[in-house]
């Protein structure tokens, strides 16, 4: 190939070229491109010289050359790397140098170039290169050899053969050949980068591998001299010898290269563990600073401890805490700062973190300020060593909580005291009651006693002159009470006008009765409230520890029970709780639970008592009354089990049986006979039921399944449960009347109510108590009162029943007086259904016959 056919191929398929070009020598620009290819032309053209002039020799020197250039080849596998420098020259050049000196250039030239070729295959995966580098070696070996050749022939030929000439014309010869290849190699990078050749830049080449090829050259030089005058005996000898020598330093350099590749990999590794420690250092700085600059502006309050608590160090917010100005109080504990009663619950956290038991606590203490302010703060306490510290110590935050902590008592207080006298109530004294049950349990000597007061005209002071004075005087009394009783007592209300007050610490049970007589004398003293003098009493009930308490609730029961002993027994005085009270209670407790199956049990019936209308005697209806057949005590009255069933909330379903029965019943009666078909029921109705929700449905809903006309149905509530209730009974009252359902008041007379309240009620009658009823007398006070009822129940346009009539007097007097109804013995007392059936058809009897009489000591209706 030559310049003028790589033209044409150019010009013939320039694609081709350009691909051919991209892939060898991308980096490559047109000089460097250029001069590559001559480099690579002119060697090949050296090298077809070369070949063809070895070609020519004779066998006996072919075998020599062919050695020769194995072990020159050879050796480009162990260069000579010079150690600290990137150079390293190959030790076959002695061979070749003695091949040129030996055989002339053209053998020196293949040996170099194959040389070359080794070397440069070995360090670079160029193409470019690895076709090159043999190729410049060719040229430059050429041209020195020749050059070296010609001057040795010269020398011969004027007969100068001084070996010591010789030496130094090889020496000579090798730098020229070093210059000369090293000048063709660099000249590639040059033009690359389009540098000018400078000729200081040739003095840079030299050094240690110029000193090797000089080296080289003596050497073969001196083989060249003893080969001349001793033959080729003597080469055979020393050549291996020289190998040996190469082999050894290759070695010793490679050896010298590992050590210092060691000692500088040690050396760095020494350089990054000191740069390492070097930033850790700063960053330990770093973050010291973060830290005591965190520590010092922190808003809470911060302190390192020792482990017994002595102030190391504190921050602005902590030593604000304390009042405090020293930045590090060493003197001073931070235990000196807390309350007495928190120091010991310190002091044991303190200890447990000492012990390592735990890793940090956290306590909500008391702390006083140096001016003696207390502040409740939270602190937290935990492990900490100090960044670059080695002994550590504790770390205390602390956060003022005194705000919440006073918000928390304040909402603690309104929880457990009562916001009108500011007295324990009733949750906070049966935990303080419970607290008393437990320790006289434990020590029989812990005596106490529980007492349970009630006033008994409460509710008229606050009907007759408002609630304000009501609460004045639960104020003033309250303040009373809690004067005549030791410090020790606790005074607490319960609700309403009930008191109760725990004796702690007694000596003996006696103590509490006096304290009791005390109280009701003092309390006898008339108040002043709203102006008007008021003289009050209570009814006291009164318990002792000896009987043997489990739990605060049987103490308040009991109390509770003596209470209302008390009152029994006429008001204004003490009961004490007896054992003989204790079996009632225990009977209570027992119907109780029995109560709750009686429903399903069918143990629980309705007993019918007849109502009349007096001006005619005719029947008119029934009251239903409940009934309860105990298995075993037999019945009990209503009296007994009503009261246990509101209390137990019982009374919801009994109200819903009773309803369902009487309601089913009446249909029955009235379907029996038309003369019946306007019978009505009464049904009684409590406060619990009016409280609870679905009062309205639950009464529809009987009616509606019994098929009956609702104004056939009257509902008897009590006047206390319509005054005490009339807010929440309003309106459900209001939409059974508008239903048709008709209202009584029961037992009328016996409570508070106003009777101008009564014109605004959704009632339609009145039912004078019975005990108005048994005092009826010609000119008696309750004579008086019953004829004002039924003249203001006919005046607002109430029907007025009159109960209990036992006697023709009061059956006579209350038809005299214009009272329209009555129920009593006198006409009926209460029948089970079937005497109630029979009642119906002695009626209906009388009916056909057109008249009525009652006969007052039988107690049943007789015909006349
Ligand atoms: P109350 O509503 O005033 O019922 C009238 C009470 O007087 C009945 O007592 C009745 O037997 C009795 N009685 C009838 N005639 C005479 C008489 O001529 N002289 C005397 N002294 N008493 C007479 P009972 O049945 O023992 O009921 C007592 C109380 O129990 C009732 O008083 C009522 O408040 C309540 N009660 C009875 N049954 C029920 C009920 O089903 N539900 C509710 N909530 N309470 C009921
Ligand atoms: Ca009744
Ligand atoms: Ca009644």
């Amino acid at each position: 190939m030559n310049a003028a056919t790589s033209d044409d191929t150019r010009a013939a398929a320039p694609a081709l070229w350009a691909r051919l070009h991209r892939a060898l020598m991308p980096d490559y620009n047109l000089k460097a491109a250029l001069y590559w290819w001559t480099v690579v032309l002119l060697g090949l053209a050296v090298m077809a010289h070369c070949v063809l002039r070895v070609a020519a020799m004779p066998m006996a020197t072919l075998v020599q050359v062919g050695s020769a250039m194995a072990i020159a080849m050879l050796a480009g596998f162990f260069p000579v790397r010079i150690p600290r420098s990137k150079n390293s020259f190959a030790a076959g050049e002695i061979f070749i140098f003695l091949l040129l000196m030996l055989h002339g250039p053209a053998p020196a030239v293949l040996a170099a170039s194959g040389e070359a070729l080794i070397g440069s295959w070995r360090t670079s995966k160029r193409w470019t290169s690895r076709i090159a580098s043999p190729m410049m070696a060719a040229l430059a070996m050429f041209g020195a050899g020749s050059l070296l050749q010609g001057m040795l022939d010269a020398a011969n030929g004027l007969g100068l053969t001084n070996p010591g000439m010789v030496v130094v014309a090889a020496m000579l010869f090798s730098l020229v050949y070093f210059t000369f290849n090293t000048l063709l190699v660099t000249t590639v990078p040059r033009l690359k980068r389009n540098e000018r050749f400078q000729v200081t830049d040739l003095v840079g080449m030299f050094g240690w591998v110029g000193m090797a090829f000089a080296g080289s050259a003596a050497v073969a030089a001196l083989l060249y001299l003893t080969f001349r005058q001793s033959g080729i005996g003597v080469l055979m000898a020393v050549i291996p010898i020289i190998v040996m020598m190469l082999a050894t330093v290759h070695y010793y350099f490679r050896q010298q290269e590992a050590h210092d590749a060691v000692r500088q990999a040690a050396d760095k590794a020494t350089e990054r563990e000191t740069e390492l420690a070097s930033r850790h250092l700063q960053e330990l700085q770093a973050s010291e600073r973060r830290f005591h600059s965190a520590f010092t502006h922190a808003s809470i309050g911060m302190a390192l401890l020792s482990f017994d608590g002595q102030i190391l160090q504190a921050n602005a917010a902590l030593r604000a805490l304390i009042g405090v100005e020293d930045e590090t109080p060493r003197r001073h504990t931070f235990q000196a700062f807390v309350v007495e009663p928190d120091v010991g619950m310190l002091e044991d956290q303190l200890a447990r973190v000492n012990r390592r038991e735990v890793e940090g606590f956290a306590l909500e203490l008391r702390c006083r300020h140096t001016d003696g302010k207390l502040a409740w703060v939270a602190a937290h306490c935990s492990f900490f060593s100090e960044p670059g510290s080695t002994s550590p110590c504790l770390i205390l935050q602390t956060q003022d909580i005194t705000a919440r902590r006073q918000a928390e008592d304040g909402l603690h207080h309104l929880a457990f005291h009562d916001s009108l006298t500011g007295l324990p109530n009733r949750r906070r004294f049966r935990d303080l009651l419970a607290q008393a049950v437990e320790r006289a349990r434990d020590d029989q000597h812990q005596l106490y006693a529980v007492m349970f007061l009630d006033f008994d005209r409460f509710k008229l002071i606050n009907d007759s002159l408002g609630h304000n004075a009501g609460d004045d005087f639960l104020v003033q009394v309250s303040r009373c009470i809690q004067q005549k009783v030791r410090t020790t007592d606790i005074v607490a209300r319960l609700g309403g006008d009930e008191f109760a007050i725990l004796l702690q610490h007694l000596e003996n049970e006696h103590e509490a009765v006096v304290l009791a007589e005390r109280l009701l004398h003092a309390l006898a003293q008339p108040f002043l409230v709203a102006g008007t003098e008021l003289t009050a009493s209570a009814s006291i009930g009164i318990t002792v520890s000896s009987i043997g308490y489990a739990t605060p609730e049987e103490v308040l029961r009991d109390a509770d029970i003596a209470m209302y002993k008390a009152k029994a027994a006429g008001k204004a005085r003490y009961a004490l709780f007896d054992v003989g009270l204790h079996a009632e209670a225990k009977k209570r407790l027992r119907l109780e639970g029995e109560l709750r199956h009686a429903v399903a049990d069918g143990t629980l019936s309705v007993a019918y008592q007849p109502l009349f209308d007096l001006a005619s005697a005719r029947l008119i209806g029934f009251e239903a009354l409940a009934r309860w057949n105990h298995p075993e005590l037999g019945a009990i009255g209503p009296e007994v089990f009503i009261p246990i069933a509101e209390e137990t909330g019982l009374i919801v379903p009994i109200t819903d049986f009773v309803l369902h029965r009487a309601c089913r019943q009446l249909k029955a009666w009235q379907l029996s006979d038309p003369t019946f078909s306007a019978l009505t029921m009464h049904i009684n109705i409590s406060g619990k039921d009016v409280a609870a929700n679905g009062l309205v449905a639950r009464v529809t809903h009987a009616i509606v399944e019994a098929r009956l006309l609702p104004h056939h149905v009257t509902l008897e509530l009590t006047e206390n449960i319509l005054m005490e209730r009339l807010e929440t009974a309003l309106p459900a009252l209001t939409e059974l009347r508008a239903l048709g359902v008709g209202l009584s008041v029961d037992d009328f007379g016996t409570g508070y109510s106003s009777l101008a309240h009564l014109s605004s009620l959704p009632i339609d009658s009145l039912k004078v108590d019975r005990s108005f009823v048994r005092g009826l007398r010609a000119n008696s006070k309750e004579a008086t009162i019953v004829r004002a009822i039924v003249h203001l129940g006919n005046s607002l346009g109430k029907r007025v029943i009159a109960e209990g009539v036992e006697t023709p007097s009061q059956f006579a007097q209350l038809k005299e007086m214009g009272c329209q109804l009555g129920q009593g013995r006198h006409m009926s007392g209460p029948l089970e259904p079937l005497a109630a059936d029979a009642l119906l058809v002695r009626t209906l009897a009388a009916r056909t016959q057109g008249h009525a009489r009652f006969a007052p000591d039988r107690a049943v209706f007789q015909l006349h």
